[in-house]
């Protein structure tokens, strides 16, 4: 069979997504290759299509090890003779796993590098390895955001397989990190095949965070049913958000390191299984999940980098239908990250100027009012709009028309706007001397006099209620856009952190300069443009049957129970949707739903069909 006749036959999909077939083709001619390609893009069948065609076993690093039995199962129901050997593997597993290799009917083994590093493994797959996949490759480097020091080593074990094609495959790489990855797997003369990092099904919201609980809340009402991510910062924060939502009658769980191994067990599958809507979670959740119908991910604290926002809000939309990221920001964020990083002692001087870039990073993504596709996408080194597409982007009355900035809900100021603006705020913080945190220059600026600032004689000062009619909320916000623009800082004197102007700041009193404020517009004063990332959705392009596609989601429910798989496994929710929408009557045409293969017609076809002309799921499963 040709690459695209296996596509069709094991996937059920009529052709490639962009760079797949490039990426099989070289991986098939025995040549190395590095693929970058956004989350959703679908990495897996480039490795798991040349193991379909049964030529030799491919070989698959993952330090995803959580996920091995998940990806197996998927793997497996295309009809893939696929295995997985890692430490959390039950003895029986195990060993029919190794006597199925040494028998050489494996053709797909997913392994952690720690596993390979150990090395009896070489002799059993040496004679019939043809690739050799390493997923997550961005883990290689230094510059990443996930460094992993086994994976430095892997080298000397691909070096022992000269013969095996190499194909390093990330979904979130800088050009500096490509050139890391290429460089420490020593990939000999690799083909790039870098896909744009755009993510258009993804409608990125960044706002200034006034109220935590009430701007989550909201977000998580607007998906009622739906699965969801919430990112806090620290084990506290996931605790208190949780409860929270727990309070307001959401189904939700708490997933932070400091719980109970049981306790973060259950959320996990819990959420995969389609039994939990929502989880709050400091980052050490997410990398073991894979649930492709996320339709939502918001940071109620600032994430770390870009890479990590663009890692963590990627998990959202991975079956491509439209999904929200929200981003609720506050300079004092980057402060708690830089707490945090030198907790145990000072970095190293690279370190340091890694954190600083990157915070410095994400805190302009974060307040910049320009269109957020943009930003994301060019901070990966490529263009936007994408070339050939015809979107204009810059905050405009059009643009991406799937960001905050331009559906009109934060308005980017004029220059000169901007420039009075932000002398009032600077001025303000200059008065005060340095000597006062940033609630009481906002109070100044606000004209709120109290016993204290009479005493220092500030409410009598030109600055005093000078930006009175701007409000709270717009102050705070401009504050921490001038922190991100280095014309304010925030230094800790005596654990107290005050607020001060910075020389840059100082210059821009004086002189002519540029900077770049925006301001939220309430809801009741945006126009009513839609986010086109929504118009575009599968779901409203198709119109499925509501009830239908409920009752398929059932059936898929009970069939994953039984097998003890996640659903996706079965069907991902764009099949399901297909189906409802298409109704197909007959086996064939049943066939014909994108993601319905072979194997899946012949188990499930039948019962699908049965619910599809009206019978109820639990009678037919
Ligand atoms: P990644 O690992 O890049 O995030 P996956 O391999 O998980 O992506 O694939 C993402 C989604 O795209 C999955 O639902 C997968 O089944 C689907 N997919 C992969 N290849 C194709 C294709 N050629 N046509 C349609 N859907 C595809």
């Amino acid at each position: 069979m040709t690459p695209q006749e296996e596509l069709r036959h094991r996937w059920g999909y009529d052709s490639f997504k962009p760079l797949q077939r490039e990426a099989i083709e070289v991986a098939l001619a025995g040549r190395d290759c590095l693929v970058v390609l956004p989350t959703g893009g679908g990495k897996s069948i480039c490795y798991q299509l040349p193991a379909a065609l049964g030529r030799g076993l491919v070989l698959v690093v993952s330090p995803l090890i959580a996920l091995m039995d998940d990806q197996v199962a998927a793997a497996r129901e295309a009809g893939l003779a696929a295995d997985a050997l890692h430490s959390n593997l039950e003895a029986g597993h195990r060993s029919e796993a190794y006597r199925r290799l040494a028998a050489g009917k494996t053709d797909l083994l997913y392994v952690s590098p720690e596993r390979l590093l150990v090395g009896d493994l070489l002799e059993d797959v040496a004679g019939r390895l043809i690739l050799i996949a390493v997923d997550e490759a961005h883990c290689v480097s230094h510059w990443g955001h996930e460094f992993r020091p086994e994976y430095r080593r892997l080298a000397e074990v691909l070096e022992r397989f000269p013969k095996a094609a190499r194909m390093a495959l990330t979904a979130t790489a800088t050009p500096a990190v490509q050139e890391d990855v290429c460089a420490q797997l020593a990939l000999r003369a690799p083909s790039r095949f870098i896909g744009h990092p755009d993510r258009p099904n993804l409608v990125y919201r960044a706002f200034p965070r006034r109220d935590q609980s009430a701007q989550v809340l909201e977000v998580v009402r607007r998906h009622p049913g739906e699965a969801g991510i919430v990112y806090a910062q620290t084990r506290k924060d996931v605790e208190r958000l949780a409860a929270k939502l727990e309070g307001e009658g959401i189904s939700c769980a708490a997933y932070h390191a400091g719980l109970p191994a049981e306790r973060r067990r259950r959320a996990q599958d819990d959420f995969v299984n389609e039994r939990l809507d929502v989880v709050v979670a400091t980052i050490a959740f997410g990398m073991g999940i894979d649930l492709y119908n996320v339709r939502y991910v918001i940071h109620a604290n600032t994430p770390r980098s870009v890479e990590h926002y663009q890692q963590e809000s990627g998990r959202a939309g991975r079956d491509g239908g439209p999904a929200d990221c929200v981003l609720l920001f506050a300079a004092s964020d980057l402060a708690l990250h830089r707490a945090l990083a030198l907790k145990d002692g000072a970095l190293a001087p690279e370190r340091q100027c890694v954190l600083e870039r990157q915070l410095r990073e994400i805190g302009r993504y974060a307040v910049a009012p320009v269109c957020r596709h943009r930003l994301l996408t060019e901070h990966f080194g490529a263009p936007y709009p994408p070339e050939g597409a015809s979107r204009s982007g810059e905050g405009c009355a059009v643009g991406c028309a799937a960001c905050d900035v331009c559906l009109g809900e934060t308005k980017r100021l004029s220059d000169e706007d901007a420039l009075l603006m932000a002398r009032k705020v600077l001025s303000g913080a200059w008065r005060a001397g340095g000597r006062f945190g940033t609630g009481y220059v906002v109070n100044m600026l606000l004209g709120r006099g109290d016993e204290r600032m009479t005493r220092n004689g500030h409410d009598s000062l030109q600055v005093f209620g000078l930006l009175e009619e701007s409000g709270e909320a717009a102050v705070r916000s401009w504050i921490d856009q001038l922190i991100v623009q280095d014309f304010l800082e925030v230094v800790e004197e005596r654990e107290y952190p005050l607020l001060r102007i910075t020389e840059a700041g100082k210059a821009l009193c004086r002189d002519a300069g540029t900077v770049r404020l925006g301001v939220p517009v309430p809801p009741a004063a945006r126009g009513r443009k839609k986010s086109k990332a929504l118009r575009k959705s599968p779901v409203s392009d198709l119109s499925p049957d509501e009830e239908l596609f409920e009752r398929l989601r059932r059936l898929r429910r009970l069939i994953s129970g039984k097998l003890g798989v996640p659903p996706y496994v079965v069907f991902h929710d764009s099949a399901l949707v297909e189906m409802a929408a298409l109704k197909p009557r007959t086996l064939d045409a049943f066939g014909g739903v994108k993601g319905v293969g072979e194997r899946k017609l012949e188990r499930y076809g039948a019962a699908f069909l049965k619910v599809i002309a009206g019978e109820s799921p639990d009678a037919v499963w």
